[in-house]
């Protein structure tokens, strides 16, 4: 049952606003500090996330918030390599295409998720699934500024909550800063038509595989509990196209590349389903204001290739955490989340154009071009 005012609320079940969630809490716990915090997300608690490779330094993040010892029992699988055929015809192992630190993860997302929710509730965050979030307004508060949410739970009512301080963690939408009129510039667009499945036989393979064509990369793993993932990555424009005829041209295109194609075929598969995702590449133009943060996809979004999302999630949520604590305690935050936000997307940018760069088999190719600046 929602209260009708809240010291914190976190808009967004992600991994960056559950790990926001659980930076906070266990702050305060120490501190032995009270504050109500509510996470709400208009998904269903079961809903199935996008993303399952992880890079191996996420370990120090999930240490920081303390679910270290869940994820060793989550039943994610290392991924010892990556090979990948890109820039050349020739296949190349554990090429830091994808990931700069060698050994990642292949997640179990649910118990991935699970462990992260878990976590804070017992530290004492109140989380609401079925909830989201349609507009904010403003109120001057005891001389501060502070938010009414309004909410519509279960798809019907619809209901407010007060909020001392708002977390955006809306995803690559940024619901609640746009809402504010903040402005999220993006520098691409892409999407990812994504193919997933059950393996008819077990099979021990634990590459990921990755390749590219004329204008377009693909990617294909196999998952904890014998899941597979194929996905094409490609301009928006191609969409109409590769979605019609129940994927028809999408099939023939993954088909195509020879490592992922043959890959794709040598596998016998059931339960198969196909999805698009919209990509933004962009940075939100503020990412921190008056009693409010953006985290995660909010704050700045990434090109999967960069395979950064969920570790970037994780990260930011670690930061605006110290934030938020910083305001609840009448203090002066020790970082400059901002600036962080900022560099890290620079970063993020420049590494994006020199895997792009290194394939230039299709030199007159719009699709790589574009990318490689
Ligand atoms: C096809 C594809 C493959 C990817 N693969 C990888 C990968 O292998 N590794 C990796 O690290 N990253 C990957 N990513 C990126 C990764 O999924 C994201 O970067 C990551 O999930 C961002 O986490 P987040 O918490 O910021 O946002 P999200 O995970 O998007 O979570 C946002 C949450 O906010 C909720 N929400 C949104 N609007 C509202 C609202 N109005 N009210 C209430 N709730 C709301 C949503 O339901 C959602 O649960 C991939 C992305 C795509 C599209």
């Amino acid at each position: 049952m929602l209260q009708t005012h809240y010291d914190v609320v976190i808009i967004g079940g992600g991994p960056a606003g559950l790990a926001t969630a659980i930076g906070i809490a266990s702050d305060l716990l120490t501190s032995n500090m009270k504050a109500k915090i509510l996470l709400i997300d208009q998904r269903s608690k079961d809903h199935q996330r996008i993303g399952e490779n992880v890079p191996s330094d996420i370990s120090v993040l999930l240490q920081r918030l303390g679910v270290e010892s869940e994820f060793s029992k989550g039943g994610h699988e290392p991924c010892p390599d990556f090979a990948s055929v890109w820039g050349g015809k020739e296949l190349l192992y554990n090429y830091a295409v994808v990931n700069p630190y060698g050994h990642s993860w292949r997640l179990n997302r649910h118990s991935f998720d699970l462990a992260l929710v878990n976590k804070a509730k017992a530290l004492g965050a109140e989380i609401v699934w079925d909830t989201r979030f349609i507009e904010t307004s403003r109120r001057q508060q005891d001389g501060h500024i502070a938010y009414e949410l309004f909410l519509q739970i279960d798809s019907q009512e619809t209901r407010s909550v007060k909020a001392d301080f708002v977390v955006d963690a809306t995803g690559s939408k940024a619901s609640f800063a746009k809402g504010l009129n903040v402005k999220k510039t993006l520098d691409d667009k892409l999407i990812a038509i994504v193919h997933f499945a059950e393996l008819e036989q077990p099979h021990k393979g634990k590459q990921v595989r990755i390749d590219a064509t004329n204008n377009s990369w693909c990617y294909h793993t196999l998952m904890p509990h014998q899941k597979v993932m194929s996905m094409l990555i490609t301009d928006p424009s191609e969409r109409k196209a590769l979605e019609k005829d129940n994927y028809h041209a999408f099939k023939t295109r993954l088909a195509k590349p020879l490592w992922v194609g043959d890959k794709a075929q040598e596998i016998e598969v059931t339960d198969e389903s196909y999805h698009t995702y919209m990509i933004n590449s962009g940075l939100l133009e503020q990412v921190e204001g008056e009693n409010w943060i953006a985290v995660g996809d909010a704050a700045s979004s990434f090109d999967p290739i960069a395979a950064q999302g969920i570790y970037k999630g994780i990260k930011h949520g670690i930061f605006a955490a110290e934030v938020v604590l910083a305001k609840l305690k009448g203090t002066e935050p020790q970082i400059n989340y901002g600036d962080m936000i900022q560099q890290d997307y620079r970063q993020y940018l420049r590494n994006r154009a020199h895997i792009y760069q290194l394939e230039q088999r299709w030199p007159d190719s719009e699709f790589w071009q574009k990318r490689s600046k």
